[in-house]
Order: structure tokens, then C-alpha cells, then sequence
């Protein structure tokens, strides 16, 4: 490996040269005129770009998309300051065009990156960078998987298993926040109580297995018709859903029930005990603005009283 052609200088030489291109990281040299005096044998694996094309040239020469880079102006900053220079993968995960050893499989990936920037200076006085480049392809993959699981476990502990929309636990949170925001943004806050009628009737004559899959699919259909994407649907809990419906007035909170007794009728889901034949929903309207800091159980009970009357003025409707 002596006299290989990473050697550009007299300051690198023998078995200095030997050990360097064995390291498992990248090492780039530059001297003061930021020409390229190590590219070791790791560089010339990851880059593809052959030692004897990149020693005495800059790095702007031989790789110009490094014109304007982080990297670029890392360098001219240690040369000038000869302070050293940490560029974070979480802020530039590819600083240079690098691949990742082969793996088996056809084409080699992207290589993630750490580098580390290092002001030098020979006995001369000569100044120099040094460039340390590591691969983090894999802990940034592993970090990404593992961000993703958490974000799936957290996912299902806000999840009603049954109809996949957001369960009571999630919906008293939400509940709480946009009670909040409601109080803080002087902006009023809707809140729908949706409960299936004759379910109890469903269950027996049908079979509770055909029950569940009805929830399912008025859960849907309520998802369906939210618009905005700070509204919400849970399952309160049983055959009871709670739609919230922040920054929504009452004439827009009774527009959006009506929409819903529409698409849940449209199912036509056949009720064989039911006046309409089909499944139907009764709907609590409550809409407040929350001026005086009220516990937002208020919202909560205006609602449900807004519903008790839908079920005694003959259910499929809405009240309040
Ligand atoms: P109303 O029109 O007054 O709301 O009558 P209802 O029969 O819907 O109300 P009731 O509270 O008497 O009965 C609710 C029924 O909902 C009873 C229960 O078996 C059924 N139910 C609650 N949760 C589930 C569920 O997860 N799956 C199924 N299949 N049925 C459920
Ligand atoms: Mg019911
Ligand atoms: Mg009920």
C-alpha cells in the first residue's frame, strides 16, 4: 500500500498510509488552498471517485455540487477560524454524494452521514482540515423504525379496536385542548352526541357480531363527513359516538348532524325492528363558547340532555 496514490504530500507517508486506508471511516485532507492532499481508500469505495482524480484539486472541482453546501463553508470556516466543526445527520443526512457498501441486492444505498471537521497544522505551520465522515445509514434506519413503532403504539392506545376511530380516552384529551382553545380564542366549540337507535333490537335480532360491524361502518361514515382536520369522531363508548368540532357555531354544528343522520339513513344497513327499516342514529347537539372557564363536562351534559330529547321526540333526528 506504500506510495499508493492517496499520498500527495511528503506529510503522509509509509505506514501512516497503510493504517488510514484500512479505517472503517472516511478521511479527506485539505490543505490551506483546500486542495485535496488524503481521499483514503473508504472515500474512493463510498464515492466512486478514484484517489488520483481528487489530490491536488479542490472539492468544488471535482465534486461541484458541493458549491454553496454546508460542507463547503464548514471548511473555509475551520481553515480560517481553526476551530472545529460538527455538521448533525439530523440537519444534512447526505453532505456528499456517497453510497453505502453493496449489499447483496442490485443497487447500493444512499449513505447517511456524521462528519466532523478538524483544523490541522503541520510542524511547518502549514494549516490544514481534516475531515472525518462516518456512516450512520443504519442507526438513522433504526432510529427511524423505532420513531415509527412508537408512533404505531401510541396510534393504538388512541384507537377503538371495533371502528378504528379515536377512543374515549383520546377524546377526553382532545375534549379538554380544544375546551382550552375555545376559552383562549374566544371561538365557540361543538360537540355532537351520535347514538345508534333500537341497537339493543339490532343485537337481538340479528346477533351481536352483525352489531359490531354495523358500529364499524357508522363510525366511517361519521369520519367521512368531517371536513376540517382539527374535527374529530370517537367512540364515547357502546353504540355512542362523540363528534368534535372546534371553531364551529351552531348553525354549522346542526348542518353537520343533519349530514351525518343523512349518510348513516344512507347506509340503509337493514334494522328489521326499526319504524324505518334501517339503522338510524339520534343526534345531542351542543355548541359553547367556553367564556368563563367552565369544566368542559358542560359541553358534555348539554349534549347528552340535547340527545335524550332527539330519543323522546321519536329518534332518527337531531336536537339542540
Ligand atoms: P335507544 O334508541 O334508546 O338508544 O335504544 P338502544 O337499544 O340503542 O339503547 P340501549 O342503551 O338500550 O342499548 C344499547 C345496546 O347497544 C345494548 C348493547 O348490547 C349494544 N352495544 C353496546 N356496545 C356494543 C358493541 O360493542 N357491540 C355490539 N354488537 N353491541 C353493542
Ligand atoms: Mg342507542
Ligand atoms: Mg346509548
Amino acid at each position: 500500500m506504500n506510495g499508493s496514490p492517496v499520498q500527495n504530500s511528503s506529510v503522509l507517508s509509509g505506514l501512516m498510509l497503510d493504517v488510514l486506508a484500512t479505517l472503517g471511516i472516511g478521511l479527506v485532507l485539505l490543505d490551506d488552498k483546500q486542495r485535496v492532499v488524503l481521499w483514503n481508500h473508504w472515500m474512493v469505495k463510498a464515492s466512486g471517485l478514484p484517489a488520483e482524480g481528487m489530490l491536488g484539486k479542490t472539492l468544488l472541482e471535482t465534486i461541484p455540487l458541493l458549491q454553496g453546501s454546508r460542507i463547503a463553508s464548514s471548511i473555509e470556516g475551520v481553515l480560517r477560524r481553526g476551530l472545529p466543526v460538527v455538521l448533525s445527520p439530523a440537519l444534512n443526512r447526505v453532505p456528499f454524494p456517497l453510497l453505502c457498501p453493496p449489499s447483496g441486492g442490485g443497487t447500493r444505498a444512499v449513505m447517511q452521514q456524521s462528519i466532523q471537521l478538524m483544523p490541522l497544522r503541520d510542524e511547518l505551520g502549514q494549516t490544514y482540515c481534516l475531515i472525518q465522515v462516518q456512516d450512520v445509514t443504519a442507526i438513522s434506519l433504526r432510529e427511524q423504525a423505532l420513531r415509527e413503532r412508537a408512533e404505531a403504539l401510541r396510534n393504538f392506545a388512541y384507537m377503538d379496536a371495533l371502528t378504528g376511530v379515536a377512543n374515549r380516552r383520546y377524546f377526553e384529551e382532545e375534549l379538554e385542548r380544544a375546551w382550552k382553545g375555545s376559552r383562549r380564542n374566544g371561538k365557540s366549540l361543538g360537540l355532537l352526541m351520535v347514538d345508534v337507535d333500537h341497537f339493543k333490537r339490532y343485537n337481538d335480532c340479528l346477533g351481536h357480531q352483525a352489531g359490531d360491524h354495523c358500529l364499524a361502518r357508522v363510525a366511517a361514515v361519521l369520519k367521512q363527513a368531517l371536513q376540517r382536520p382539527e374535527d374529530m369522531v370517537a367512540r364515547y363508548g357502546g353504540e355512542e359516538f362523540a363528534v368534535l368540532l372546534p371553531y364551529t357555531d351552531l348553525a354549522g354544528c346542526r348542518e353537520m348532524a343533519r349530514r351525518m343522520l343523512a349518510l348513516v339513513a344512507n347506509l340503509a344497513i337493514p334494522h328489521p325492528e326499526s319504524a324505518h327499516g334501517v339503522i338510524t342514529v339520534s343526534i345531542g347537539v351542543s355548541c359553547m363558547l367556553n367564556e368563563h372557564d367552565l369544566p368542559a363536562d358542560e359541553l358534555v351534559r348539554d349534549a347528552d340532555v340535547a340527545l335524550y330529547r332527539a330519543k323522546l321526540e321519536g329518534r332518527n333526528r337531531i336536537s339542540g
